[in-house]
């Protein structure tokens, strides 16, 4: 399993190296990384996306299935998008999940949404991806979080134009845990507790997604 916490600690410091254009699929380049969002209060997505990754991949060690993260910690520079979906490639992972929050500036807009490569571009992000997408929202519905008001529909949101999807030759899926915008998610993902209830959903859908169907 291949953890993919978004964005890092150092890259709005950093703006030279995150700015560089790396390759993002489909004939594109794109920045090599993004600094990412935050809620209103200041707290940081790189520190939400590093902390649930970190809960899911301790989660899912301790019931004997192998983690690699993309990054290390939250006190670096990118990594830039096509190291990341090179690290899923590289390991042949089973499944690859990258972990973001969005920040939309409407407040009341709120809800997670997932993504995957579409139309894709290789066997993998076909079926499997769908797959992956679909189990990630069945199990956060289950678990009672809300599917996005604002984007993709019934929480499911296909994309051309995000380099680590479109670089994955792996099942690979994007959760958007929600609106950092919004004072109730915000709350939520502020508070150890809250992040602790993403992070056992989305654990929740990888056993699910790697268990013989
Ligand atoms: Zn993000």
């Amino acid at each position: 399993m291949v953890l993919d916490p978004g964005h890092n600690g150092a890259n709005a410091t950093h703006p030279a190296e995150i700015n560089k254009q790396v390759p993002a699929g489909r004939g594109e380049t794109k920045p090599c990384n993004t600094t990412g969002t935050s809620t209103n209060a200041g707290y940081p997505e790189h520190e939400f996306t590093f902390d649930v990754a970190q809960r899911v991949g301790a989660e899912l060690t301790a019931k004997g299935i192998k983690v690699i993260y993309t990054r290390p910690d939250d006190t670096g520079i990118g990594p830039c998008v096509d190291k990341r979906a090179e690290t899923g490639n590289k390991a042949n992972a089973d499944a690859v999940i990258s972990i973001h929050a969005d920040g939309s500036n409407a407040p009341n807009a709120h809800g997670f949404h997932v993504s995957y490569s579409s139309p894709p571009l290789n066997e993998e992000q076909g079926p499997p991806s769908t797959n992956l997408a679909k189990t990630l929202r069945d199990t956060l519905t289950n678990a009672g979080f809300e599917t996005s008001t604002y984007l993709g529909k019934q929480g499911l949101a296909p994309r051309a134009d995000l380099a680590g999807l479109n670089l994955s030759t792996r099942p690979t899926a994007l959760i958007e845990c929600g609106n950092m915008r919004n004072p109730t998610e915000a709350k939520k993902m502020t508070t150890p507790e809250g992040r602790q209830k993403y992070a056992k959903a989305i654990t929740q859908a990888i056993e699910t997604y790697l268990s013989p169907q």
